[in-house]
């Protein structure tokens, strides 16, 4: 038996990958971006949509209790984050959520103007931040330093640090227990956007502290397209958070119309309007395949997956210029492995168009996800021999495979 056949045969998460409708001949490296299908999914959705929206209709509310989908799907995703039941809930992007968490952040700390982040934030966090700071007309500022820098950076003018934990291009991981004690040192507030953790490794909130976090669920926890993001914040903090985005959905009672705003209690205060019940319920549907899964055994794959790909790449592809863009050490490293490459849009068009899909990043980065609940080791031997064959034969090398699609 070859190495990755064994591998494959001593996985405990070997089985899981018939839970998931992956398409004929792809390898899908890319379920950082959008995860893959959860087979149940599609029966759930029939259902909600022929027997809940088509025959209940405005019952449904009630009868289906889609009411509460938001506290009960966020419960679900609490679970796999480390978050005390009743302190997450899943609703709208989470771009929205961050607004949310960023201004009930600033609002804890209002002598305070600084927002702290970094260079190799999520730009769209930081384009959030900007309009919020805009809107708010506060004097707050947004400090931006270097990802190895924020430590230093962390002093008594910071109201809240802002920070993503898995840098979504190079997979480096910011150290959420420790800076978020640093953060708590100073008096300020720690933030996390969990897109590229949540479901790929062990996340443990409440031992962390965090005050916020949001991320989102069709990534690694495979809602599907937009699916709804989540929001968590910290129990103690909850019942002081006096929502910006002060939604009827998030009052106290939605249905007395009152005109005026009250927080609802719990983290129902952090929803702002109608739920969007087809999208809970494919994110409901998907979140079962985790209900008998350890993250534990989750992230030892995905460390294992990601060793492997590197030192396949590093033996199969270095005359070709590659070079590693992501921590060598599996432990500093999230579920994703990077390479700068020269050409490295046409070389990724190139090797989807061999079946192996996984994406590019400006402003040269290739970048492959493993997602350990449907990833082989095979997988990502015959990945790696691949992309080894796209470059010798610089299959890469056509018009047709450099000219940029909307999304990339
Ligand atoms: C994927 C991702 C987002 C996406 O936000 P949307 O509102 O869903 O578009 C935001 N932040 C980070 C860090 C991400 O990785």
């Amino acid at each position: 038996m070859s190495d990755v056949a064994q591998l494959d045969g001593s996985d405990p998460l070997a089985a899981k990958r018939d839970e998931f409708t992956l398409p004929e001949a792809v390898i899908y490296l890319d379920g950082n971006s959008l995860g893959c299908l959860p087979r149940n999914v599609a029966a759930r959705m029939a259902e909600v949509v022929s027997a809940e929206w088509g025959q209940s209709l405005i019952r449904g509310w009630n009868d289906h209790s889609w009411i509460d989908m938001p506290t009960r799907v966020g419960d679900r995703i609490g679970k796999l984050i480390g978050a005390a039941s009743g302190s997450v809930v899943a609703a709208d992007s989470t771009s929205v959520n961050l607004i949310k968490a960023l201004s009930a952040g600033l609002e804890m700390r209002p002598s305070r103007k600084v927002i702290l982040s970094d260079t190799g934030n999520f730009p769209a966090d930081l384009y959030m931040a900007q309009g919020l700071i805009r809107g708010l007309d506060q004097g707050h500022e947004l400090r931006l330093v270097e990802p190895k820098d924020v430590e230093a950076a962390i002093d008594d003018s910071v109201a809240v640090m802002m920070l993503t934990e898995v840098d979504y291009r190079s997979g480096r991981i910011h150290d959420m227990k420790s800076l978020t004690a640093k953060a708590h040192d100073v008096g300020a507030i720690a933030q996390w956007d969990l897109c590229h953790s949540a479901g790929a490794m062990e996340i443990d909130l409440t031992t962390a502290k965090a005050d916020f976090a949001i991320g989102c669920s069709y990534k690694y926890l495979n809602g599907g397209p937009g699916a709804p993001a989540f929001i968590y914040v910290r129990p103690d903090h909850l019942s002081h958070v006096e929502p910006f985005l002060s939604g009827w959905m998030g009052h106290e009672a939605p249905f007395k119309f009152d005109l005026d705003y009250r927080p609802a209690p719990g983290t129902t205060r952090m929803t702002v309007g109608t739920p969007p019940i087809l999208g809970l319920s494919a994110l409901d549907a998907a979140l079962d395949v985790w209900d008998d899964v350890s993250m534990r055994d989750v992230r030892a794959k995905s460390m294992a997956l990601g060793d492997l790909f590197i030192a396949e790449v590093e033996a199969r592809c270095a005359p070709y210029g590659l070079t590693l863009a992501s921590p060598r050490d599996a432990k500093a490293r999230g579920s994703q492995v990077s390479f700068h490459c020269p050409e490295g849009y046409a070389m990724m068009q190139a090797l989807i168009s061999q079946g192996v899909i996984g994406d590019f990043r400006e402003p040269d980065v290739i970048r492959f996800g493993f997602t350990p609940l449907y990833v082989s080791y095979a997988d990502v031997e015959k990945a790696a021999a691949t992309l080894e064959r796209v470059l010798k034969e610089k299959l890469w090398d056509t018009p047709s495979f450099k000219t940029r699609s909307k999304v990339t």
